[in-house]
């Protein structure tokens, strides 16, 4: 793949842009995993040693368009500083008009500003070529970091590249580079594991990813739709129930590829707050409480195929695994994928903000062959789909005369 990298744009002084992924793990208010951060940081101080103006754009959560203060970026100046030894941070308090300019005008050279959460603006999600233009009428240069987000056509992640150069950033060089290099000679039988509770976004994913691996594990709740789709009552489970038919037809879709498809036979259910568990077969899900966890006899059966896999991919914790006891299968799967890892027997890729928060709980992250920072994005690479901020980056004009940087705000 030829993309424009660091080195191939002029950014010596400049004002930079950089799109991060900063939607990290976060419990009241807290950071509980800054693997997203601390994977910038090449990035930033190559920025720094060009003595650039950093200027760092993230979406966080799903606002959809409005202010929400729970949802704010603010929390992470101290996460970020923390990772940078101290550095000190800026915040700008809105991502584009006054606020942002102002912001962005202060910096001196190898200062970073973080900008207020992109998704705050109904725009960023729709692509608004307006919007994109604002944010690029703060820099010089954008820098796309962001891989786990360049499955989206956002705003900021492919609409500023019409009006400046653009380049990866090393981050996002180390993603492509390193799961090409393990799937692309990827030894069979291939096993993916899909969890987590993005159900909405992911499940369809999983009719292409289908096509192109061996095995499917589908754990956490993106399983309770499967059960449902199956005609099991799954209680007040997390659930989409206007996939079922979607649902229905990955596993129709599942048998004629010849993939093999694992599901819970038996699920850990309670209350979220852990006041009870019982393990249950999935025909017994008990219609006031939720699935939680996936069961024992589930577990045995992903450790079976495992042990004949050669290469494993995985998304999404196979349960609620921030509150104990439903951390189990998530904590077991781990281990033995770290162990077949560590033994050579095969090559493991996790990805994901919450798989890796809980592989670090687990102290297993440095067991995997490779951890990307991406969960949605990841599955859509491996399907084989071409995500639209990589396109933006292989299309880069950059030789093309541009504008010089600066182009007035409308705001
Ligand atoms: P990732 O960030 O790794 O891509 P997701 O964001 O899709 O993963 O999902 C992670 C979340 O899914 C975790 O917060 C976890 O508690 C939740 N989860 C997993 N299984 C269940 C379940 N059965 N019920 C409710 N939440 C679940
Ligand atoms: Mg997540």
């Amino acid at each position: 793949m030829k993309f424009p990298r660091l080195e191939d744009v002029d950014l010596a002084g400049k004002t930079v842009l950089v799109r991060t992924d900063l939607n990290v793990p976060m419990q009241g208010g807290k950071v509980t995993n800054n693997n997203r951060i601390v994977r910038l940081l090449p990035t930033l101080e190559y920025l720094m040693k060009k003595k650039c103006r950093i200027v760092l754009l993230s979406h966080f959560d799903r606002p959809k368009g409005k202010f929400v203060p729970s949802m704010s970026l603010a929390p992470l100046v101290d996460a970020v500083s923390e990772a940078m030894d101290g550095k000190e941070i800026q915040f700008g308090v809105d991502c584009i008009g006054p606020a942002a300019r102002d912001a962005v005008a202060k910096l001196k050279a190898g200062e970073i500003v973080l900008l207020e959460n992109l998704r705050f603006h109904p725009e960023e999600e729709a692509g608004d070529a307006n919007f994109a233009r604002e944010l690029a009428s703060l820099g010089d240069v954008f820098i796309n970091d962001a891989f786990s987000a360049s499955h989206r056509a956002h705003a900021s992640i492919t609409g500023i590249a019409a009006y400046l150069p653009i380049a990866a950033g090393r981050l996002m060089e180390e993603e492509l580079a390193s799961i090409y290099s393990i799937f692309s000679n990827a030894k069979k039988p291939i096993t993916a594991i899909v969890g987590g509770s993005k159900i909405s976004t992911k499940l369809e994913l999983l009719e292409n990813l289908v096509a192109k691996v061996d095995n499917v594990v589908i754990g956490g709740a993106m399983a309770n739709t499967f059960l449902l789709s199956q005609g099991h009552s799954v209680g007040k489970s997390l659930v989409e129930t206007n996939l079922k038919a979607t649902a229905k037809r990955i596993l129709e879709t599942a048998k004629k590829k010849k993939c093999n498809i694992i599901l819970p036979v038996d699920v850990v259910v309670g209350q979220p707050d852990a006041t009870s568990n019982a393990c249950v077969g999935i025909e017994h899900i008990p219609a006031d409480q939720m699935a939680l966890d996936i069961g024992n006899e589930t577990i045995r059966a992903i450790s079976d195929c495992l042990a004949t896999s050669k290469t494993v991919i995985w998304n999404g914790p196979m349960g609620l695994f921030e509150t104990r006891p439903f951390d189990v299968s998530t904590m077991m799967v781990a281990r033995e994928i770290a162990r077949l890892t560590t033994s050579g027997t095969i090559k493991s890729i996790a990805g994901g903000g919450d798989t890796v928060a809980a592989l670090a709980i687990a102290g297993l992250g440095g067991s995997f062959s490779y951890l990307s920072t991406a969960g949605g994005a990841f599955l859509e690479y491996l399907e084989g789909k071409t995500l639209p901020g990589i396109t933006t980056l292989l299309e880069a004009k950059n030789s093309k005369p541009h504008s010089g940087g600066k182009i007035k705000a409308n705001a």
